[in-house]
């Protein structure tokens, strides 16, 4: 399986410092077969955008999208009207479900609109502190697995990607903690542990599992070697591009 390095710049730059960013980005980048690197511009950029990249090198994510295709939406964007501008869709986003309260069932819709599209959903799912406080991260991480998962069969399971973050290790929470790598080995066996027991150990073993959470240079290589992980999706550390070049240097490393 790919390794996935996945920046989401929430949002920041413009349309005309998006394409700075991304012109440097690929400059140096090489071709890798086995890292997939993909970042999430705003909206506004992705049609300039997906006529600059170099799909040979990287990929494009929205960071949302309504699950409807057409229709009486106002201010929403459809998985039908991105498609053929990206390749993945980022959905339920910590910052999705808790400053615009998208829930669980619209997760799972908006999941079910990305496959109908033929884009990748990349599926956030992460419990907040206070969860964790209170013992509930199990319970939390299978309702959002099973919610966000409800339409999806067997056929479609290996075209999604789970990212685990954590809402406390979030950088932007201003109180963020990072997560110990042992911390996040016991969500990814349980989050493996769920796949498989929906869709059968083999079918389980073929989906990508990402994790999200301040992740750095420093810390990218720690994350990467938590047995059942399969990418990083970063925030903060893939706006400055230094960074995310260095994540995905240790990608490469840690992966090859
Ligand atoms: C995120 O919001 O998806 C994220 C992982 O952010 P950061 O890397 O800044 O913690």
């Amino acid at each position: 399986m790919k390794t996935y390095i996945v920046g989401n710049w929430k949002l920041n730059f413009n349309v005309g410092e998006s394409s700075i960013y991304l012109h440097k980005l690929q400059k140096n980048l090489p071709n890798y077969r086995d890292i997939e690197v993909v970042v999430a511009p705003s909206l506004v950029a992705l049609q300039p955008l997906s006529l600059q990249i170099d799909r040979h090198k990287m990929k494009l994510a929205a960071q949302n999208a309504f699950y409807r295709d057409y229709g009486a939406f106002t201010g929403e964007v459809s998985f039908a009207q991105l498609k053929g501008l990206v390749d993945y869709v980022i959905i339920g986003h910590s910052e999705r479900r808790h400053i615009f309260g998208e829930d669980d069932k619209m997760v799972g819709k908006k999941v079910a609109a990305a496959l109908r599209n033929k884009l990748t959903p990349i599926l956030c799912i992460g419990e907040t502190e206070s969860e964790r406080a209170f013992g509930e991260t199990a319970d939390v991480i299978r309702d959002q697995l099973l919610s966000g998962l409800r339409d999806v069969s067997e056929e479609e399971i290996d075209e999604v990607l789970i990212a685990y973050e954590p809402v406390w290790a979030i950088s932007t929470t201003g109180h963020a903690k990072l997560a110990s790598p042992d911390e996040v080995a016991e969500i990814v066996k349980l989050i493996r542990g769920t796949l498989a027991d929906l869709y059968g150990e083999k079918t389980a073993e073929k989906i990508g599992v990402l994790f999200g959470g301040s992740v750095k240079p420093s810390n990218a290589g720690a994350y990467l070697t938590v047995p059942g992980i399969n990418g990083l999706l970063v925030g903060g550390a893939s706006l400055i591009l230094n960074e995310f070049t260095d994540i995905i240097d240790v990608a490469k490393r840690v992966k090859s």
